[in-house]
């Protein structure tokens, strides 16, 4: 193991270091004497500190040093501003980012990104430029989508992987933990902070028999979501394990991880195996395959390793699943589909079908899915419903043109996009029908929440195996089903559909295609980052400043949050994400959801400097302005939904000190303390009933201390001051972060 293998063929100077894992992983052996499940051999090999870590399944927070960092293109702006505050000549791990999430789908692959290359041009040349002077590997616009790249380069059995999207899981086809995280989390990691996570529990799934005919290995997953639901997976990680795994290729395995995103699982994984090694050689990674091999007892669970949740499902008895509409969940065995559809009244004629998308893009899935579709063409028939093609990544566009199957798809009726997300995150022009009409579309996608394809309420998704899109696009109907029913061809003679056939792998080895990566150069410091003081989208972050070392006194409540406030309350999502990359610009949503207690409306506060109402942002603004601090008051897990950095950014940077509650959802607590805030919360939760939203606040902040409760003096407007106890759970290198004015504000300090 004392081999220095490339971790890819990109970057010369980062290695797989199965030696140090496997002796981190003898540490923890020696402490927990028990056999292990492959989660946590990967996980605990990861450790910052293997002997002093605290280790109990679902309690725990683990401290994990990951080998990588990625990041999509909207959610890397705001990333990389930050990690630029730092101060830091480079990133401390190796990093990529992927340009795919930003180009719409109107009229066709060439014409579409080069519209997204002048819409996006500032956005570009920012994370272009800024990826060369940290020395971040740039994957440019046609590049493909994140997922499919990592696989094709990056991902490698055992090891582990942090991205800043929620289908990170796909690298699980190749054995490696991949998991979607928020921005913070990858800022931390760029930095060298260790990364923290809940030791997760591990579901195991059990696959048995073989598959055969149509069902392919998208229908694990869509059964799994079906028996887990949306929230099944929830602080697990999915390990499959067992006879079956053998037979699916490694780009199936990376299907199903994929979408283990859609039962909330932290990410899914499979063993390693000579599927994947056969993936490795493929993609010019036998260095890889074989170290990996040489390692390989430490790549699978011990035997006789305990699952806390166990499922088994046997392949030869796995029927093909649609899924849906509106959730992923809703899983339709397709012998039961056509019922479903009159039972529930779902629109019955399909409009579009869609294949592709990081879920299923694979040469597999596109051959497989080419071969029904030559066999509709040979009986005459073609698309009946609109029909489009996705390729993954450039290196799938330029190999399935080169052998075929795309121009079975342009034959066959339908129209290939760029190699970019695209429909699949709403980046879709569609004009065929019109906002608030019922309709279906069924896709090879993994996510079908109401609207996200196109924006239309009224769309039924539908998500399937590339193969179930393609049979029923040339019915163009949602009650045909390839197994049992037959279609007319040209002539008017019946026929059935042949089951899908393809190979797994292109014989004669993938076609890069055209060369989309961009090394960072070997000269950085000339590099300058290209951002435009007028641009709207994008603005350079200016550190926080540091704490003025004193209690604030006689502060406002800028708001008495009532109920729910998620992060989406905090900082919305849909329009705004257009200003994700401009700290100043977003702020303008800042707390607009939340529902001010005292008059039970949103975005509607009074400004205790004016006595006058207006909008939250507005009221922030004023009193930054006029050099006042102030605190929110909220209810029961604020901060609940996503890992949004921007919740706890927009805060501090209209000038909040503190943020006080009932109870916080832990990944918002943590983003504010990055960010030099105080999260604090009630000692007595009750204590929330006694404050009213104009009463003036006190905080003894010089009392924050590890353990110790912080006193806050509330002065009601007329009445007598009282104290309330506040707790928080800052430790001894947080409690920096707040003195200093941010995390990054001390990596830079230590840094220098
Ligand atoms: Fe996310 Fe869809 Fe893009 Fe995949 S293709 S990364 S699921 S938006």
């Amino acid at each position: 193991l004392d081999q220095k293998v490339k971790q890819n063929n990109w970057e010369d100077s980062n290695f797989i270091n199965y030696k140090k894992m496997s002796e981190n992983l003898a540490i923890i052996r020696g402490r927990l004497n028990r056999p292990l499940t492959y989660t946590e051999k990967i996980l605990y090999s990861h450790l910052d500190d293997p002997h002093g870590q605290e280790i109990e399944r679902g309690v725990s927070y683990l401290k994990l040093r990951p080998d990588r960092v990625a990041c999509q293109d909207a959610t890397a702006q705001m990333a990389i501003l930050q990690f630029m505050s730092a101060g830091m000549p480079s990133v401390a791990n190796p990093t990529t980012v992927h340009c795919d999430h930003l180009i719409e789908a109107q009229i066709g692959g060439a014409k579409d990104l080069e519209r997204a290359i002048n819409i996006n041009k500032e956005v570009y040349d920012f994370l272009s430029s800024a990826c060369a002077k940290y020395n971040i590997g740039f994957w440019r616009p046609g590049s493909g989508i994140i997922h499919q790249i990592l696989l094709e380069n990056y991902a490698f059995p055992g090891g582990l992987l942090i991205g800043t999207d929620s289908h990170t899981p796909n690298a699980g086809g190749l054995g490696m933990a991949a998991i979607g995280v928020g921005g913070a989390d990858a800022v931390d990691v760029m930095a060298n902070l260790p990364w923290e996570l809940k030791a997760p529990k591990v579901i195991g799934v059990k696959l048995t028999g073989k598959m055969s005919g149509w069902t392919s290995p998208k229908d694990v997953i869509l059964k799994v979501a079906g028996i887990l639901t949306v929230k099944g997976g929830t602080g697990a990680i999915v390990e499959y394990h067992g006879p079956g795994v053998d037979g699916i290729s490694a780009t199936g395995m990376g299907s199903i991880c994929n979408m283990g995103a859609e039962i909330g699982a932290t990410t899914s994984l499979f063993p390693f195996n000579d599927r994947m090694y056969d993936y490795l050689a493929a993609t010019k990674r036998t260095a890889i395959g074989d170290f990996a091999r040489q390692y390989a007892k430490e790549l699978r669970a011990d035997e006789g390793a305990e699952y806390d949740q166990f499922i088994e499902i046997n392949l030869s008895e796995l029927e093909p699943h649609i899924n849906g509409p509106f959730t992923p969940d809703l899983a339709t065995p397709i012998s039961k589909f056509s019922e479903a559809v009159k039972a529930n009244n779902w629109p019955e004629e399909l409009k579009v079908g869609l294949i592709g998308s990081c879920t299923n893009s694979s040469y597999e899935d596109m051959s497989r899915a080419a071969s029904i579709a030559r066999d509709a063409l040979n009986h005459g028939l073609k698309a009946k419903a609109a029909f489009t093609v996705t390729p993954g990544s450039e290196q799938i566009r330029a190999t399935i043109a080169r052998d075929g199957q795309l121009q079975t798809f342009e034959e066959f009726g339908g129209m290939v996009l760029a190699n970019a997300c695209g429909p699949c995150i709403g980046q879709w022009d569609r004009r065929d029908v019109k906002k608030g009409d019922a309709n279906s579309i069924v896709s090879s996608y993994n996510r079908n929440f109401t609207g996200r394809n196109d924006g239309n309420p009224a769309t039924h998704s539908f998500v399937t195996s590339p193969d179930l899109v393609v049979a029923l696009t040339i019915a163009g109907s949602l009650h045909f089903n390839p197994l049992t029913d037959k279609l007319k061809d040209k002539d008017g003679n019946e026929f059935m559909l042949a089951p899908p056939t393809g190979d797994g792998l292109p014989s004669r080895g993938y076609d890069p295609g055209n060369n989309t990566y961009q090394a960072p150069p070997a000269d950085r410091a000339s590099v300058n980052v290209q951002v435009s003081p007028s641009s709207d989208r994008l603005q350079i972050l200016s550190p926080f400043n540091a704490w003025d070392g004193k209690d604030a006194l006689d502060m406002p409540i800028l708001i008495k949050a009532q109920g729910k406030t998620t992060t989406d309350h905090i900082s919305m999502a849909g329009p705004w994400l257009k200003y994700r990359g401009h700290l100043d610009n977003i702020s303008n949503n800042m707390l607009i959801g939340a529902i001010n207690e005292a008059n039970g409306e949103a975005n509607k506060i009074r400004n205790s400097t004016t006595d006058e109402w207006d909008a939250v942002p507005a009221v922030a603004r004023d009193y930054k302005a006029k050099g006042i601090k102030w605190v929110v008051i909220g209810d029961w897990n604020y901060g609940e939904g996503s890992s949004r950095e921007h919740a706890a950014l927009e805060p501090r940077h209209l000038g909040g000190l503190a943020i006080i509650t009932r109870s916080f959802a832990r990944i918002h607590e943590t983003n504010l303390k990055k960010q030099g805030m105080l999260p604090l919360t009630f000692a007595d939760p009750a204590d929330y009933d006694k404050i009213r939203p104009d009463d003036r606040i006190d905080l003894l902040c010089t009392e924050l201390a590890v353990g110790k409760p912080m006193t806050m003096r509330v002065h009601p407007k007329d009445g007598k001051t009282f104290e309330v106890k506040l707790n928080h759970t800052f430790n001894e290198p947080q409690i920096e972060w707040f003195k200093n004015g941010s995390a990054l504000n001390t990596m830079a300090k230590n840094a220098r």
